[in-house]
């Protein structure tokens, strides 16, 4: 499917997902959303609430509870599992072209990495389903005992999910769900529908039992904030802004709901003065202009040394000036729109922040004067971490660049420390020693050290307020389950 069949998915009357079937949402309450690249119009969508939310989490319950997905074998469920990865790689194209229709990705970015990666989550998670084992544990009590452990399904997960890698996100936490057995009750971001509801339909025709996925669309103050609350809900799988996780938190506290936060960051970049910096550069712009800077783990504070300082922020700036701004389905794009006018101004505020608390623009900084949500990559020179721009997350494709000596590695981890996040780090040198000192003592989730990127095995998750748990690897499956002991007497000794 290309932009037109993209545009014929988005126009077209959507419904709900829940129970295996397609149902009309409320009467009269809708979503619009718009085109990031033009401004325009996209889709309308049904806004849900309570009483379509206890209807989907009903059919989630009879699915795990006493439904087909709970009965259905561990090798019975990989396969399902797997057969949903192999047709979202079947349908690439068309789940690409509605990425880059929500998002405003360029379609190369949308096909190649966002749908690629979210197909590898349900391929790698499949094989996790038939080997969630627990173990036999020697226990000494007097007389005599078999004792084991068994990884039981959480139950009926609530998946809400935010705007920037819409279809990543949702696999991330759809298919591991899925593998521990549970079922999930999923919410789309406002402005990314598209790809959820086309992710419903594969997950149909790939055999997944009705009330295993089922897709509402909705907001966050009321379908999102009703998800939270709801008694007929176990975990809570979120991934968005830090602000409301912290809610989130706060409203599960009552039931103890389990929860699990992809919250915000505010990523270092380390480079010294060692580094291979024809390598590094490019991939330090790429760290903070891909997805036009809205990636949690965007690795948004440069830290390099002052010996190299001038030449990495010189190569970073003569990258972005070079950088080919467009809308999503130009071939010639590199990076796309921001999502949205709320987002375009709230980068565009955070450069003036910038500036007025001493930063220099190196590079970019200006809005550009056309439809769609532009800005310029920007590379701000001149930051300390005390300023706002280098503490709080902008989401946008702004760089703050902070000259360090590398006297006392302590010194350099410390300001790469000095923040209330903790998801990622780069580290770029040559002295391995030196990267595994630094990588031992950062606070982050995950830590790069002359490159890397994302793998359904590799755990992914912040330190701080940046998050609670671990997606991917096997880790990132156990979230979704209880760990129960059973512990049985062999009779008196
Ligand atoms: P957001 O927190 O505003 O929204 C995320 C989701 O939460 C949306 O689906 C929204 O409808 C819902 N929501 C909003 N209010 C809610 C409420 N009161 N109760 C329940 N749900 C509610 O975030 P955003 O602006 O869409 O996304 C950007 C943020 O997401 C950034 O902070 C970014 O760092 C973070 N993020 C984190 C990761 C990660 O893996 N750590 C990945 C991507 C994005």
């Amino acid at each position: 499917m290309m932009l037109e069949e993209a545009r014929t998915f988005a126009g077209r009357e959507h419904r709900l997902y829940l129970g295996g079937r397609w149902v009309d949402g409320p009467e009269g309450k809708t979503l619009e959303t718009h085109d990031p690249s033009t401004g325009l119009h996209l889709s309308k969508v049904p806004a849900a609430g309570s009483s379509e939310l206890d209807s989907a989490v009903r059919a989630a319950r009879q699915a795990v509870d006493g439904g087909e997905w709970s009965r259905l074998t561990p090798a019975d469920r990989q396969k399902v599992i797997w057969r949903l990865g192999d047709l979202m790689v079947e349908h690439a194209d068309e789940l690409a072209a509605l990425e880059s229709l929500d998002t405003g990705k360029p379609l190369r970015d949308s096909r190649f990495f966002d749908v690629l990666n979210a197909a590898s989550s349900f391929h790698y998670c499949a094989g996790w389903a038939t080997k969630l084992n627990g173990e036999t544990i020697g226990v000494s009590r007097p007389g005599e005992w078999h004792a084991y452990t068994v990884h039981e399904p959480v139950g009926v997960v609530a998946a809400i999910v935010p705007w920037n890698a819409p279809l990543m996100i949702a696999s991330a936490k759809v298919a591991p769900a899925l593998a521990a057995g549970c079922s999930v009750v999923l919410k789309p971001a406002e402005e990314t529908p598209l790809t959820a509801l086309r992710l419903a339909e594969l997950s149909l025709e790939a055999g997944l039992p009705a009330g295993a996925l089922n897709v509402l669309t909705g907001t966050g103050p009321e379908l999102g904030d009703a998800m939270v609350r709801h008694p007929g809900i176990d975990k809570v799988a979120f991934t968005g802004s830090t602000e409301v996780g912290r809610h989130i938190v706060r409203q599960a506290a009552d039931s103890f709901k389990r929860v699990s936060l992809e919250l915000g960051g505010k990523s270092p970049v380390i480079v010294l003065s060692d580094a291979d910096l024809d390598r590094a550069t490019p991939l330090v712009a790429q760290g903070i202009f891909a997805n036009t800077g809205q990636a949690c783990n965007a690795g948004s504070r440069l830290f390099a040394e002052s010996a190299v300082f001038d030449r990495v922020v010189e190569g970073v700036a003569e990258y972005a000036a070079q950088l080919r701004v467009g809308q999503a389905f130009s071939e010639e794009t590199q990076m796309g729109p921001l999502i949205s006018q709320v987002q375009l101004d709230r980068v565009a505020g955070y450069v003036d922040i910038g500036l007025s608390e001493g930063a220099d623009i190196r590079v970019g900084g200006k809005v550009l004067e056309r439809d769609g949500y532009f800005i310029e990559p920007t590379v701000l020179s001149g930051t300390r971490t005390e300023m706002r721009v280098a503490r709080e997350e902008i989401f946008g494709p702004v760089l703050c660049a902070m000259s360090v000596t590398g006297d006392d590695l302590d010194d350099i981890v410390a300001e790469a420390n000095a923040t209330n996040y903790g998801l990622g780090a780069s580290v770029w040198t040559r002295d391995l020693g030196k990267a595994h000192r630094i990588a031992r003592r950062l606070k982050a989730g995950t830590v790069r050290i002359n490159g890397g990127g994302l793998d359904p095995a590799l755990p992914f998750g912040g330190y701080k307020e940046s998050g609670w748990g671990r997606e991917s690897g096997l880790q990132g499956v156990q979230e979704y389950t209880e760990l129960k002991s059973v512990m049985i007497s062999l009779g008196e000794v």
